[in-house]
């Protein structure tokens, strides 16, 4: 047995899903030498090629770096494959650009990273350990989670398996089969939101010379107030381009004219970029797709069953912490295992209890990106704001963090980010109304000198 857990009881583990989450949750169960089995509904993500549709590349930022520190690949991933992207490069309207840094004072970075590349990664990590088993193509159709038994139908065969085990991981994402078991749970409170706007990718190929066409180390951003357009950078020097939009308004392009026009106006230093006749087959080649948030608790079935990354808590991209807060749960979940020595009961239950309050906080947070992203960038509220924030932030870096960084920089519970924010924003608030009545103060009395003595 693995990494010197030998003495404790193995336990039998089942995962159900091999995305992002689950792939990574069972590297960490298999480290701490339990047996681990992995079912995921499609094929092997390593045998096929990207499907469009689902996010090509994600921002990843320091909660998911250390989980993957954790199973041994934040370095490859960031040295071998990540691109980072040191802030927001704004792109107006005339075609001009300016940037705003993510962090002006320690210079830290988000990582632009393939999702399938990450994914494909994490499997392959998986096969370094005897004690994981992964069976693809297998779909979860029924679930006893109090018996921790569950049904899955082989869709290459169309045969159905049962299995048990002494847990179950629900890592099967936003419209997770095993949450829908959970949901027959009394006490089991739930909520879903379809946000208005939808989203759809298209692409910027790389240069002739094989280069990038914009700068690399930025995430580019269209901000156009009700809407916007963002694009990371690939490693194969192309852009990953998504149009956030009203579906509304999706709907309303519907002939290649309406679509041209409407790049014309919002974004017409990106046609050239693209390609003409490349926006054209690509946007209407799909449907945009919808975003959902999910909130739901409690995350647990007695001993027998946790669910954990989208599954529990799908959030809107905005504010690119999906994926590093599903992996933070992972990394959550295994200093869990150590404090309670693998004591299934109290793990889940403490999960449970301490984890609803953080992942409600940046599915709060995400919802509130979105405005800040397309619209507040471009007002002088936002640019003094930041100012302020990164000047007291330099002067104070213990003391002031702001916003941003501590979400995406730091690992400070999402909920106290947000407590943090509410109390800048109260001392601040103090602040400046000091200054105010300071400077009318000063007025008056200059004023007064002025013209009366
Ligand atoms: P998923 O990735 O959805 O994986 C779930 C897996 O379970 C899938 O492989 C699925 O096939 C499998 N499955 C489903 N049902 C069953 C079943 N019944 N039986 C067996 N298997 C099943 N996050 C970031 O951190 N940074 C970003 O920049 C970012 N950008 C994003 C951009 C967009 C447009 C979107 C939509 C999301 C973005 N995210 C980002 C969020 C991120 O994609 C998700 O949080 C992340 O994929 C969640 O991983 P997961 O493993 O929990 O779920």
């Amino acid at each position: 047995m693995q990494n010197g857990y030998s003495n404790k009881k193995q336990l039998d583990v089942i995962v159900v899903g091999a995305g992002l989450v689950g792939s990574l949750e069972a590297l960490y169960l298999a480290k701490r030498g339990h047996r681990v089995r992995l079912y995921e509904f499609r094929e092997d993500i390593r045998k096929t090629p990207q499907a469009r549709g689902r996010s090509i590349n994600l921002a990843l930022s320091v909660r998911g770096r250390r989980a993957l520190k954790d199973v041994g690949l934040e370095t490859h991933m960031i040295k071998e494959h990540g691109i980072p992207m040191t802030g927001r490069r704004i792109h107006n309207t005339d075609g001009s650009t300016y940037v705003i840094p993510y962090d002006a004072n320690t210079k830290q970075s988000i990582y632009s990273v393939g999702r399938n590349y990450l994914n494909g990664l994490l499997l392959q990590e998986s096969e370094q350990y005897g004690n994981v088993e992964r069976y693809f193509n297998h779909k979860l159709i029924e679930a006893n989670l109090k018996k921790g038994s569950l049904t899955f139908l082989k869709t290459d065969t169309n045969e159905t398996v049962n299995v048990t085990a002494d847990l179950i991981i629900g890592a099967d994402g936003a419209f997770s089969a095993v949450r829908k078991a959970m949901m027959k749970q009394p006490f089991f409170d739930f909520s879903q939101k379809y946000i208005e706007h939808g989203y759809l990718e298209l692409c910027i190929p790389p240069a002739d010379n094989g280069g990038f066409l914009m700068p690399a180390n930025y995430l580019h951003i269209w901000p156009r107030g009700e809407f916007m357009m963002i694009a990371l950078p690939n490693q194969d020097c192309s852009w990953t381009v998504t149009l956030f939009m009203p579906f509304a308004k999706f709907k309303n392009l519907d002939t290649e004219e309406k679509l041209l026009a409407f790049f014309e106006k919002y974004f017409p230093d990106s046609i050239p970029l693209i390609g003409k006749q490349k926006l054209v087959e690509d946007f209407f080649a799909v449907k945009p797709s919808p975003l959902v948030a999910v909130k739901c608790r409690p995350y647990h079935v007695e001993d027998k069953a946790l669910i954990i990354g989208d599954a529990a808590h799908a959030v809107v991209p905005f504010y690119g912490q999906g994926m590093n807060a599903g992996f933070e749960d992972c990394t959550l979940l295994d200093q869990l295992f150590q404090k309670h020595h693998d004591n299934l009961a109290e793990i889940l239950q403490e999960f449970s209890e301490t984890r609803w309050e953080d992942t409600f906080a940046i599915s709060d947070l995400a919802m509130y990106n979105y405005i800040e992203m397309r619209d507040l960038v471009t007002r002088p509220s936002y640019k003094f704001r930041k100012a302020m924030d990164d000047f007291i932030f330099w002067l104070l870096p213990n003391f002031w963090v702001p916003l941003y960084n501590s979400v995406t920089f730091s690992t400070m519970p999402y909920s106290l980010c947000i407590k943090n924010r509410e109390w800048q924003d109260r001392v601040l608030k103090k602040f400046l109304s000091i200054v105010g009545i300071g400077a009318l103060i000063g007025g008056a009395v200059a004023f007064k000198i002025k013209y009366y003595s």
